[in-house]
């Protein structure tokens, strides 16, 4: 993690507010072990076309929350978009908007939104956005 050095010399985070804690994974993660996320994702994945809506490849294989999982990124992101959406990742959790993605593009959206970037992993997929939500 980078850092860097305080006035007082302790150490604090560079990193930007929205990157996920663990005390944020500590909640969403078992959310994916649940009986109702598994039958709400099969069907996600049984209506899709197969297709990942960033690359095409006939090979989709995860099920993304488009939003992300900050609260005040998704609440821009969705005005952005013109959706309504939950204002909380428990809310958005089983409302969505939901993504089908291959691994790799689900990848480096989620790398992009964990340094806060989400919005521009948006910006450069907008056309393919808009007709999916
Ligand atoms: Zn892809």
């Amino acid at each position: 993690m980078r850092s860097r050095l305080d006035p007082m010399g302790a150490r604090i985070s560079t990193r930007p507010p929205s990157v996920i804690t663990d005390v944020n994974r500590a909640i969403r993660d078992p959310m994916y072990q649940t009986k109702e996320w598994s039958q709400l994702r099969s069907k996600i994945m049984s209506r899709s076309s197969k297709t990942c809506l960033i690359c095409g490849v006939n090979r989709v294989t995860h099920v993304d929350h488009l939003l992300g999982h900050n609260d005040a990124i998704a609440a821009e992101a969705a005005f952005c978009l013109g959706v309504s959406a939950a204002p909380t990742w428990q809310g958005r959790f089983y409302e969505g908007p939901f993504l089908t993605l291959c691994g790799p593009c689900h990848s480096s959206k989620t790398v992009l939104e964990q340094n806060g970037r989400l919005l521009e992993w948006m910006q450069a997929h907008w056309c393919k956005l808009l007709f999916e939500i």
